[in-house]
């Protein structure tokens, strides 16, 4: 609702050309956004429908990737927009870049959360809210299925589960036994991160894990 007032009184403006309306228009979009290939998340090999080479599936539990932008100039400008100058704006609009999803009823929607401080600093988490406004155009709810795990709640455990929970960023909020997963992101930059939520949703009991994300370096 908030969000809608503040669009009244100041309306987007293109970032390219300012005209009036969306944070990018039509035209301004063809002209500068750079369209990502599809090819393995990991080691960027280009195939036809964006799956995980076999080499890199040894490794991890991806099995795919849907990548919208290459990073760079414009689709940068955008999410630095969204991250740094807090328009949530951009998030409608950059969901609204993503490619339709084939869902059926064991596909859920989720995100890769942003940590406590920034998420605070920021005032939402923008991956929530881009997996939010995706996940209405598909018509499902986005789950909340990962959190983050508090490294500062140490105190007093013994060194071997103080080990193990540092090794992980992730926790899992509920078991998704038999469930395909959407894992939205925003940008991915070596996958280290969407790789580590693969794990926790994986012995969560998701059957397959599909990255979908706005940008990638
Ligand atoms: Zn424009
Ligand atoms: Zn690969």
């Amino acid at each position: 609702m908030l969000e809608k007032i503040i669009e009244f009184i100041a309306p987007d403006e293109c970032i390219i050309c300012q005209k009036e309306g969306a944070c990018m228009c039509n035209e301004c979009a063809i002209a500068v956004l750079k369209y990502k290939k599809p090819a393995c998340l990991f080691c960027n090999e280009l195939n036809l429908d964006g799956r995980v080479c076999k080499r890199c599936r040894a490794k991890n539990h991806i099995y795919k990737s849907t990548i919208a932008y290459r990073y760079g100039g414009a689709s940068k400008e955008l999410i630095n927009l969204m991250k740094y100058q807090g328009r949530r704006s951009v998030a409608r609009y950059l969901a609204k870049g993503l490619p339709q999803a084939d869902l059926d009823d064991k596909t859920m929607i989720t995100f890769v959360p942003s940590d406590g401080a920034t998420r605070r600093k920021r005032g939402f988490d923008q991956a929530e809210l881009i997996a939010k406004h995706y996940a209405k155009t598909q018509q499902i709810k986005c789950a909340n299925l990962l959190a983050r795990s508090s490294h500062e709640r140490q105190v007093g455990k013994s060194r071997k589960s103080r080990i193990e929970n540092v090794k992980g960023n992730f926790v899992a909020l509920k078991t998704i036994t038999g469930k395909r997963i959407i894992l939205i992101d925003d940008v991915v930059t070596t996958g280290a991160t969407v790789s580590e939520c693969a794990s926790v949703l994986k012995s969560a009991g998701a059957k397959r894990i599909e990255v979908l994300a706005v940008a990638k370096k």
